[in-house]
Protein backbone atom coordinates (compact mmCIF):
# COMPACT_ATOMS: atom_id res chain seq x y z
CA UNK A 1 0.00 0.00 0.00
CA UNK A 2 1.15 3.25 -1.23
CA UNK A 3 1.12 5.63 1.68
CA UNK A 4 1.32 9.48 1.79
CA UNK A 5 4.63 8.75 4.19
CA UNK A 6 6.90 7.74 2.06
CA UNK A 7 6.07 10.19 -1.42
CA UNK A 8 9.22 11.59 -0.75
CA UNK A 9 10.88 13.72 -3.40
CA UNK A 10 13.62 16.28 -3.31
CA UNK A 11 14.22 19.76 -4.74
CA UNK A 12 16.75 18.03 -7.03
CA UNK A 13 14.07 15.52 -8.62
CA UNK A 14 11.85 18.11 -8.70
CA UNK A 15 13.01 18.79 -12.61
CA UNK A 16 11.20 15.47 -13.18
CA UNK A 17 8.20 16.13 -13.74
CA UNK A 18 6.71 16.35 -11.07
CA UNK A 19 4.01 19.21 -9.00
CA UNK A 20 5.78 19.72 -5.68
CA UNK A 21 8.89 20.69 -4.91
CA UNK A 22 9.85 19.24 -1.37
CA UNK A 23 9.44 16.24 0.67
CA UNK A 24 5.82 16.91 1.88
CA UNK A 25 6.40 14.80 5.19
CA UNK A 26 8.83 16.99 5.69
CA UNK A 27 7.37 20.56 5.15
CA UNK A 28 9.37 23.14 6.41
CA UNK A 29 7.74 25.28 8.76
CA UNK A 30 9.20 27.90 6.81
CA UNK A 31 6.86 27.30 4.14
CA UNK A 32 3.99 26.65 6.37
CA UNK A 33 4.22 30.22 7.40
CA UNK A 34 4.86 31.49 3.84
CA UNK A 35 1.63 29.61 2.57
CA UNK A 36 -0.68 31.09 5.56
CA UNK A 37 0.07 34.50 4.21
CA UNK A 38 -1.79 36.64 1.64
CA UNK A 39 -0.35 35.83 -2.22
CA UNK A 40 -2.16 38.48 -3.96
CA UNK A 41 -3.77 35.61 -6.04
CA UNK A 42 -6.91 35.62 -4.53
CA UNK A 43 -7.55 39.04 -3.34
CA UNK A 44 -11.22 39.36 -3.27
CA UNK A 45 -10.91 35.57 -1.01
CA UNK A 46 -13.29 34.00 -2.94
CA UNK A 47 -14.47 30.31 -2.11
CA UNK A 48 -16.26 30.01 -5.61
CA UNK A 49 -17.28 32.38 -8.58
CA UNK A 50 -20.04 31.31 -11.30
CA UNK A 51 -20.99 32.23 -14.58
CA UNK A 52 -22.21 30.92 -17.64
CA UNK A 53 -21.16 29.62 -21.08
CA UNK A 54 -24.66 29.18 -23.16
CA UNK A 55 -26.55 26.56 -21.11
CA UNK A 56 -23.52 25.62 -18.92
CA UNK A 57 -22.92 26.57 -15.72
CA UNK A 58 -19.36 27.04 -14.13
CA UNK A 59 -18.00 27.35 -10.83
CA UNK A 60 -14.27 27.76 -10.51
CA UNK A 61 -13.93 26.67 -6.65
CA UNK A 62 -10.82 27.40 -4.74
CA UNK A 63 -8.56 24.92 -3.67
CA UNK A 64 -5.84 27.24 -2.03
CA UNK A 65 -2.67 29.05 -2.59
CA UNK A 66 0.74 28.76 -1.22
CA UNK A 67 3.88 30.73 -1.90
CA UNK A 68 7.24 28.79 -2.83
CA UNK A 69 10.22 30.21 -1.59
CA UNK A 70 12.26 30.67 -4.66
CA UNK A 71 14.55 28.01 -5.95
CA UNK A 72 17.04 28.62 -8.69
CA UNK A 73 15.92 26.21 -10.58
CA UNK A 74 11.86 26.94 -10.43
CA UNK A 75 12.57 28.44 -13.98
CA UNK A 76 15.19 26.86 -16.12
CA UNK A 77 15.82 29.98 -18.10
CA UNK A 78 15.06 33.05 -16.10
CA UNK A 79 16.99 33.96 -12.91
CA UNK A 80 14.87 34.78 -9.61
CA UNK A 81 15.47 38.72 -9.97
CA UNK A 82 13.72 38.48 -13.22
CA UNK A 83 11.25 36.34 -11.85
CA UNK A 84 10.90 38.79 -9.38
CA UNK A 85 10.06 41.42 -11.41
CA UNK A 86 7.59 40.05 -13.26
CA UNK A 87 5.81 39.30 -10.34
CA UNK A 88 6.11 42.53 -9.44
CA UNK A 89 4.38 43.79 -12.43
CA UNK A 90 1.83 41.16 -11.87
CA UNK A 91 0.90 43.11 -8.40
CA UNK A 92 1.67 39.77 -6.59
CA UNK A 93 3.72 38.91 -3.93
CA UNK A 94 7.28 38.89 -4.81
CA UNK A 95 9.45 37.10 -2.05
CA UNK A 96 8.76 33.38 -3.16
CA UNK A 97 6.17 32.30 -6.02
CA UNK A 98 2.73 32.52 -5.26
CA UNK A 99 0.66 29.52 -6.57
CA UNK A 100 -3.07 29.15 -6.59
CA UNK A 101 -5.27 25.85 -7.10
CA UNK A 102 -8.35 26.52 -8.67
CA UNK A 103 -10.93 23.76 -9.99
CA UNK A 104 -13.22 23.73 -12.86
CA UNK A 105 -16.74 22.79 -11.99
CA UNK A 106 -19.61 22.73 -14.91
CA UNK A 107 -23.38 22.19 -14.78
CA UNK A 108 -24.09 19.97 -17.89
CA UNK A 109 -27.50 19.41 -18.21
CA UNK A 110 -27.79 17.18 -15.38
CA UNK A 111 -24.17 16.05 -15.06
CA UNK A 112 -22.17 17.67 -12.30
CA UNK A 113 -18.75 17.80 -13.93
CA UNK A 114 -15.17 18.89 -12.04
CA UNK A 115 -12.10 19.49 -14.03
CA UNK A 116 -9.00 18.03 -12.21
CA UNK A 117 -9.50 17.60 -8.56
CA UNK A 118 -7.36 19.15 -6.28
CA UNK A 119 -4.14 18.54 -3.80
CA UNK A 120 -6.41 16.11 -1.40
CA UNK A 121 -6.33 16.62 2.57
CA UNK A 122 -2.94 16.52 4.30
CA UNK A 123 -0.69 17.86 1.54
CA UNK A 124 0.65 20.95 1.19
CA UNK A 125 -0.39 23.40 3.07
CA UNK A 126 -3.33 26.07 2.76
CA UNK A 127 -4.33 23.64 -0.15
CA UNK A 128 -7.03 20.65 0.07
CA UNK A 129 -10.04 23.16 0.35
CA UNK A 130 -11.76 21.70 -2.30
CA UNK A 131 -14.32 19.57 -0.62
CA UNK A 132 -15.48 22.42 1.93
CA UNK A 133 -15.68 25.11 -0.87
CA UNK A 134 -17.71 22.91 -3.03
CA UNK A 135 -20.05 23.02 -0.07
CA UNK A 136 -20.48 26.56 -0.09
CA UNK A 137 -20.68 26.53 -4.16
CA UNK A 138 -24.00 24.12 -3.06
CA UNK A 139 -22.74 20.81 -4.66
CA UNK A 140 -20.23 18.02 -3.06
CA UNK A 141 -18.19 15.07 -3.78
CA UNK A 142 -21.22 12.73 -4.00
CA UNK A 143 -23.30 14.93 -6.39
CA UNK A 144 -20.25 14.80 -9.10
CA UNK A 145 -21.07 12.62 -11.73
CA UNK A 146 -17.96 13.43 -14.04
CA UNK A 147 -14.11 14.13 -12.95
CA UNK A 148 -11.75 15.02 -16.22
CA UNK A 149 -8.46 14.64 -15.69
CA UNK A 150 -6.07 16.90 -17.19
CA UNK A 151 -2.94 15.03 -16.43
CA UNK A 152 -1.59 13.08 -12.77
CA UNK A 153 0.75 16.03 -11.27
CA UNK A 154 -0.16 15.65 -7.51
CA UNK A 155 -1.73 18.73 -7.18
CA UNK A 156 -4.37 18.05 -10.02
CA UNK A 157 -5.07 14.27 -8.40
CA UNK A 158 -4.46 13.57 -5.07
CA UNK A 159 -7.96 15.26 -4.71
CA UNK A 160 -9.55 11.98 -5.79
CA UNK A 161 -8.27 9.84 -2.90
CA UNK A 162 -8.16 10.11 0.84
CA UNK A 163 -4.65 9.40 2.55
CA UNK A 164 -5.61 5.82 2.33
CA UNK A 165 -6.14 5.95 -1.60
CA UNK A 166 -9.82 5.51 -1.13
CA UNK A 167 -11.56 6.87 -3.94
CA UNK A 168 -13.61 10.36 -3.04
CA UNK A 169 -16.19 9.79 -6.31
CA UNK A 170 -16.66 6.10 -6.16
CA UNK A 171 -20.36 6.79 -8.09
CA UNK A 172 -18.81 9.64 -10.66
CA UNK A 173 -16.84 8.02 -13.95
CA UNK A 174 -13.51 9.63 -14.20
CA UNK A 175 -12.50 10.36 -17.91
CA UNK A 176 -8.79 10.66 -18.59
CA UNK A 177 -6.08 11.19 -21.44
CA UNK A 178 -5.27 7.67 -22.78
CA UNK A 179 -1.67 8.78 -23.11
CA UNK A 180 -1.42 10.12 -19.46
CA UNK A 181 -2.28 6.96 -18.60
CA UNK A 182 -0.13 4.76 -20.17
CA UNK A 183 2.46 6.82 -19.52
CA UNK A 184 2.14 7.05 -15.48
CA UNK A 185 1.54 3.45 -15.75
CA UNK A 186 4.23 2.03 -17.89
CA UNK A 187 6.90 0.52 -15.64
CA UNK A 188 9.52 0.53 -18.75
CA UNK A 189 8.89 4.69 -18.97
CA UNK A 190 8.21 5.47 -15.02
CA UNK A 191 11.48 3.24 -14.16
CA UNK A 192 13.72 5.79 -15.52
CA UNK A 193 12.36 8.44 -13.24
CA UNK A 194 14.08 9.62 -10.46
CA UNK A 195 13.33 7.80 -7.13
CA UNK A 196 11.60 10.86 -5.82
CA UNK A 197 8.46 10.65 -8.31
CA UNK A 198 7.97 6.64 -7.36
CA UNK A 199 5.32 7.26 -5.12
CA UNK A 200 3.35 9.33 -7.78
CA UNK A 201 4.16 6.27 -10.40
CA UNK A 202 2.76 4.14 -7.44
CA UNK A 203 -0.07 5.90 -6.02
CA UNK A 204 -1.34 6.60 -9.82
CA UNK A 205 -1.04 2.90 -10.42
CA UNK A 206 -3.11 1.92 -6.78
CA UNK A 207 -6.05 4.53 -7.90
CA UNK A 208 -6.57 5.37 -11.47
CA UNK A 209 -4.07 2.20 -12.87
CA UNK A 210 -6.86 -0.61 -10.86
CA UNK A 211 -10.34 1.59 -10.56
CA UNK A 212 -12.91 0.18 -12.99
CA UNK A 213 -14.50 3.94 -13.05
CA UNK A 214 -12.16 5.66 -15.50
CA UNK A 215 -12.68 6.12 -19.11
CA UNK A 216 -9.72 7.00 -21.13
CA UNK A 217 -10.16 8.81 -24.37
CA UNK A 218 -8.19 9.19 -27.03
CA UNK A 219 -8.47 11.81 -30.13
CA UNK A 220 -10.28 15.16 -29.84
CA UNK A 221 -13.73 14.25 -30.28
CA UNK A 222 -16.40 14.96 -27.40
CA UNK A 223 -15.73 13.21 -24.18
CA UNK A 224 -19.33 15.04 -22.67
CA UNK A 225 -21.78 17.20 -24.50
CA UNK A 226 -19.57 20.50 -25.67
CA UNK A 227 -16.60 19.47 -24.02
CA UNK A 228 -13.88 18.55 -26.57
CA UNK A 229 -10.33 17.28 -25.09
CA UNK A 230 -7.20 19.82 -27.11
CA UNK A 231 -4.15 18.08 -26.76
CA UNK A 232 -1.32 20.12 -25.54
CA UNK A 233 1.40 17.45 -24.68
CA UNK A 234 4.93 18.69 -22.91
CA UNK A 235 3.99 19.53 -19.67
CA UNK A 236 3.60 15.62 -19.58
CA UNK A 237 3.11 13.10 -21.58
CA UNK A 238 -0.74 13.28 -22.19
CA UNK A 239 -1.58 16.77 -20.81
CA UNK A 240 -4.85 18.23 -22.12
CA UNK A 241 -7.12 21.27 -22.57
CA UNK A 242 -10.75 21.08 -22.60
CA UNK A 243 -12.56 23.33 -25.25
CA UNK A 244 -15.86 23.97 -23.78
CA UNK A 245 -18.88 25.21 -26.26
CA UNK A 246 -22.60 26.24 -25.54
CA UNK A 247 -24.69 27.19 -28.26
CA UNK A 248 -22.90 30.67 -29.54
CA UNK A 249 -20.29 30.77 -26.31
CA UNK A 250 -17.16 28.84 -26.03
CA UNK A 251 -14.37 28.70 -23.03
CA UNK A 252 -11.33 26.87 -22.22
CA UNK A 253 -9.88 24.80 -19.54
CA UNK A 254 -6.53 25.15 -19.75
CA UNK A 255 -5.40 23.30 -16.61
CA UNK A 256 -1.18 23.84 -16.98
CA UNK A 257 -0.38 25.38 -20.52
CA UNK A 258 1.29 27.80 -18.02
CA UNK A 259 2.10 27.51 -14.34
CA UNK A 260 1.92 31.03 -12.79
CA UNK A 261 0.27 33.39 -15.24
CA UNK A 262 2.51 36.31 -13.60
CA UNK A 263 5.43 34.59 -15.07
CA UNK A 264 4.69 32.65 -17.67
CA UNK A 265 1.80 33.99 -19.31
CA UNK A 266 3.88 37.00 -19.75
CA UNK A 267 7.47 35.12 -20.62
CA UNK A 268 5.61 31.79 -22.43
CA UNK A 269 9.40 31.06 -23.49
CA UNK A 270 10.56 31.06 -19.70
CA UNK A 271 10.20 26.84 -18.98
CA UNK A 272 8.77 25.79 -15.33
CA UNK A 273 10.69 23.09 -13.56
CA UNK A 274 7.71 20.62 -13.63
CA UNK A 275 7.24 21.06 -17.76
CA UNK A 276 8.69 17.64 -18.48
CA UNK A 277 9.57 18.58 -22.51
CA UNK A 278 10.04 22.07 -22.10
CA UNK A 279 9.97 22.45 -25.62
CA UNK A 280 6.83 20.82 -26.46
CA UNK A 281 5.33 22.39 -23.51
CA UNK A 282 6.31 25.99 -25.28
CA UNK A 283 5.23 25.20 -28.70
CA UNK A 284 1.48 23.73 -27.09
CA UNK A 285 1.50 26.87 -24.81
CA UNK A 286 2.01 29.28 -27.65
CA UNK A 287 -0.71 27.77 -30.13
CA UNK A 288 -2.59 27.51 -27.62
CA UNK A 289 -2.51 31.07 -26.69
CA UNK A 290 -2.55 32.54 -30.30
CA UNK A 291 -5.59 30.69 -30.67
CA UNK A 292 -7.48 31.75 -27.32
CA UNK A 293 -6.79 35.36 -28.31
CA UNK A 294 -7.52 34.70 -32.21
CA UNK A 295 -10.97 32.79 -31.29
CA UNK A 296 -11.69 35.15 -28.39
CA UNK A 297 -12.47 32.47 -26.08
CA UNK A 298 -12.38 32.79 -21.91
CA UNK A 299 -10.26 31.08 -20.31
CA UNK A 300 -9.40 29.04 -16.83
CA UNK A 301 -5.72 28.68 -15.46
CA UNK A 302 -5.61 25.97 -12.92
CA UNK A 303 -2.79 28.01 -10.95
CA UNK A 304 -3.97 31.49 -11.89
CA UNK A 305 -5.72 32.32 -8.73
CA UNK A 306 -9.50 33.29 -7.32
CA UNK A 307 -11.62 33.48 -10.31
CA UNK A 308 -8.96 31.87 -12.29
CA UNK A 309 -11.04 32.68 -15.22
CA UNK A 310 -10.90 35.85 -18.03
CA UNK A 311 -9.66 36.38 -21.71
CA UNK A 312 -6.20 36.69 -22.83
CA UNK A 313 -4.89 39.16 -25.14
CA UNK A 314 -1.14 40.06 -27.31
CA UNK A 315 1.21 41.71 -24.97
CA UNK A 316 4.25 42.67 -26.31
CA UNK A 317 6.36 39.40 -26.41
CA UNK A 318 4.03 37.69 -24.44
CA UNK A 319 0.13 37.51 -23.15
CA UNK A 320 -1.79 39.73 -20.66
CA UNK A 321 -4.47 38.11 -18.89
CA UNK A 322 -8.18 40.30 -17.72
CA UNK A 323 -9.59 38.72 -15.06
CA UNK A 324 -13.74 38.18 -14.99
CA UNK A 325 -13.86 39.68 -11.86
ZN1 LIG B 1 -0.42 21.90 -11.73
Amino acid sequence: MFSRRSFVVSAAAAGAAFGLDRPVEFLPSALAQEAARETGLNPKKLQFYRFNVGDIEVTQVFDGEIVRPHDPNFVRNASIEERQKALAAGGVVTDGVPTGFTVTSMKIGDRRVIFDAGNGAGGLPQSGRLQENMKAAGFEAKDVTHVVLTHFHPDHIFGLMDKDDKPLYPQAEIIAPAAELAFWTDESRTSKLPQGVQGLVRRVGATLGAWKNVRRFEGEGEVLPGVKPVPTYGHTPGHTSFHVASGAQQFMVLADVTNVKELFLRNPGWHVVFDMDPNLAEASRRRMFDRVVADKIPVAGYHYGMPGCGTVSKDGAGYAFAPMA
